[in-house]
């Protein structure tokens, strides 16, 4: 795809966002009764996600052919990302303080949401204990992409080290690699339509909430927006000239349609597809960096999410007026960042992880209740700055000495 085509889908796409928003908002039938379109450019996205991270894993695993420089990458890796997400959530909470939104709103009316209830048993020990999966095919089938990860490592790391013997096996899955790229270069063509069903979609589900986003949580709202806005637009962007060598405009426009798709599928994983290839073909990041360290960084890097969760989980104390220590708002730090590192790539994931934050310092889950009408606009919103995170983290991955040099 030259570069002419992709800006087009990619004004086809921001078209599609307005265009989506103004007719769920006027004509809600008519987007209700086409919500179907949107749903299918949604399953097109996650049915090659996970073909996609065995094929790209494996592939640039055995590309760096040495398994210390493995060793070395993905600890670089793990830091990195460890300390960008720490850094989202010190912005969020040093802005919660200032600006103190839930100071004056009700709390009136709070319930537990259905899925949240149901996932109050999850630990974090369940994360760590979820990276090695018993069966790789019920992983796949599960859409678990983290313990597919951890296979994929193993198998890549281990045909690099077969030789002759390895090689024919490494084609055949380059094969797929290049076969699954072309399908979702094919899947981009339909992405401006699937944007605008998506986004028609959701308007017209939450008219409602629209109200109530301008209203009673404004200041809550605003905040996690400008706190996003900080982490995205001037943190992440100076990482990313300094440490990456990349013009962040430039990056930034190339990012587009995967920033888009982020904003309209409020799912990490679902965008995953067109972030590599937006790293890959459009930024030029070296693809044995791009391959290993985005699927990684989709399921275990969310900046956007930790920065949301810290901000909501102080949020949530203001209103049931409970003044927080510096020592419990240094727990809410921890647990925010570890939450979001166990949180799935999927919609509303950060939000039920929120239980791990709130329980943490023994505020009150019914608060979830309260923000929860607006979730679906504020994990777009997150999400998006997830994405933007990860594929930082591949250009600044990609300009260390493993892949500089060679
Ligand atoms: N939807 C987010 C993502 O996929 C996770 C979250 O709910 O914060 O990145």
């Amino acid at each position: 795809m030259n570069t002419r085509t992709g800006n087009l889908i990619l004004l086809g796409m921001i078209a599609g966002a307005i265009l989506g928003v103004l007719g769920g908002w006027f004509l809600p039938d008519v987007f209700l009764s086409l919500k179907f379109i949107g749903t299918l450019f949604l399953n097109a996205l996650r049915m090659i996600v996970v073909p996609l991270v065995v094929a790209s894993m494996i592939v640039g695993v055995s590309s760096l052919g040495d398994l210390r420089k493995l060793g070395r990458t993905a600890g670089k890796t793990v830091l990195f990302y460890f300390a960008t997400t720490s850094l989202s959530v010190l912005v969020g909470i040093i802005l919660v303080n200032l600006i103190r939104p839930g100071t004056g709103v009700e709390a009136f009316g709070a319930y537990v949401p259905d899925i949240v209830a149901e996932s109050t048993g999850k630990s974090l020990a369940d994360v760590f204990l979820s990276l090695i999966p018993t069966n790789i095919f019920r992983a796949a089938a599960n859409d678990d992409i983290l313990p597919l990860i951890v296979v994929s490592l193993l198998f890549g790391g281990v045909l690099a080290t077969l030789g002759e013997k390895g090689r024919p096996v490494l084609a055949v899955v380059e094969g797929i690699n290049e076969a699954i790229m072309k399908i979702v270069h094919l899947i981009i063509w339909f992405a401006p339509v699937g944007v605008l069903a998506l986004i028609g979609g959701i308007v017209a589900e939450n008219k409602e909430s629209i109200i109530e986003l301008a209203t009673s949580l404004a200041w809550y709202t605003a905040t996690v927006l400008l706190a996003l806005g900080i982490h995205a637009l001037v943190t992440l962007p100076l990482i990313l000239r300094f440490m990456g060598r990349q013009h962040p405009g430039r990056y930034f426009l190339n990012m587009g349609q995967a920033l888009a798709t982020a904003f309209s599928t409020a799912s990490s994983s679902a965008t995953l597809p067109l972030t590599m290839e937006a790293v890959e073909t459009k930024n030029k990041v070296d693809g044995r960096a791009a391959s290993f360290v985005l699927p990684l960084g989709a399921t275990i890097n969310m900046d956007g999410t930790a920065l949301y969760e810290a901000v909501a989980a102080l949020f949530i104390a203001q209103i049931y007026g409970v003044d927080l220590t510096i020592g419990q708002q240094v727990i809410i730090f921890m647990t925010a960042t570890l939450a979001s590192i166990g949180a799935a790539a999927i919609p509303h994931a950060g939000t039920v992880m929120m239980v791990l934050v709130l329980s943490a310092v023994g505020l009150p889950l019914e608060g979830i209740g309260l923000i929860w009408a607006v979730d679906w606009f504020l994990d777009r919103c997150r999400t998006t700055v997830n994405v933007w995170g990860d594929s930082i983290g591949a250009a600044v991955i990609g300009q260390t000495r493993d892949f500089r040099d060679n």
